[in-house]
């Protein structure tokens, strides 16, 4: 009876979309008493992922959370998976009680130890997170064994620099939070929805990954794939689908 994970993933419709989410619901399928909140920046759900959900044996939900219109039509930087985040939060205020739940974008590659680790979260972990920026690695600094910094590529005035794969949270840390939420704040998505958790304090955080020297999350990027839709007519009426 291993407490339940939680694990969030924000998804958008694009090519490499169904690539994504196979890679990581293979790696999810090896997770006991783990549930996955797979939600859809879209307003209606795409077949294809519902079939995938489905012969994965995961459980799971797959809900959608368009991005409010407003931030999809402003230029520059867009708060990307917040609506998603928010409404896995509250799936989680409606359906849980115990246990720990963590955002895993679609696009990371996860160690299995990483589900291992956060599951028994009493309030906030956090753990290196590797290929984040030219730093290399987004991190919690421990000196003389205690937290001392953040070693992150953009500190921007933060509170908590840190990468969205790099800390879980607990259930009932979050219940005990109603006002608990991320902020539609491109570049501040973590250090806003961790300063909405308090109070709670960087001296409180949970410290895995041996004391965060390991690594068991990577902030992977998928290159871009757009197939050219000028051959679609010659392929009418065929298995090629361009
Ligand atoms: N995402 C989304 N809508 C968007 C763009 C991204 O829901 O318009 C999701 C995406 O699937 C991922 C997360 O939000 O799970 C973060 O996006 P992305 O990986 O593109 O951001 P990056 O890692 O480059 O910061
Ligand atoms: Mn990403």
């Amino acid at each position: 009876n291993l407490p339940p994970l939680y694990i969030i993933t924000p998804t958008y419709r694009r090519s490499e979309q169904l690539a994504e989410l196979t890679r990581l619901s293979h790696t999810l399928m090896l997770v006991p008493n783990l549930y996955w909140l797979v939600i859809e920046d879209a307003y209606k759900t795409n077949d294809l992922i519902t079939d995938l959900l489905k012969r994965t044996g995961i459980n799971h939900v797959y809900l959608t959370a368009p991005m409010p219109e407003q931030y999809k039509k402003k230029k520059g930087a867009k708060p990307r998976g917040v609506s998603n985040r928010n409404k896995g939060l509250e799936w989680v205020r409606e359906n849980a009680k115990t246990g720990v739940f963590y955002f895993a974008d679609d696009d990371n590659s996860y160690d299995l130890q990483l589900f291992n680790e956060i599951r028994f979260t009493r309030k906030v972990s956090m753990f290196p997170v590797g290929l984040v920026t030219k730093f290399g690695v987004s991190t919690p600094v421990i000196r003389n064994g205690r937290f001392s910094e953040f070693y992150d590529g953009w500190q921007g005035g933060r509170k908590f620099p840190v990468d969205m794969a790099g800390f879980a949270v607990s259930v009932q840390f979050l219940l005990e939070r109603p006002h608990a939420i991320m902020p539609y704040s491109p570049g501040f998505e973590e250090d806003g929805f961790l300063k909405s958790l308090k109070p709670f304090e960087p001296n409180e955080i949970e410290l895995l990954a041996s004391s965060c020297t390991k690594i068991y999350v990577w902030h992977t990027q998928t290159k871009k794939n757009e197939p050219s839709s000028s051959l679609a007519e010659k392929y009418n009426n065929t298995n090629v689908h361009l």
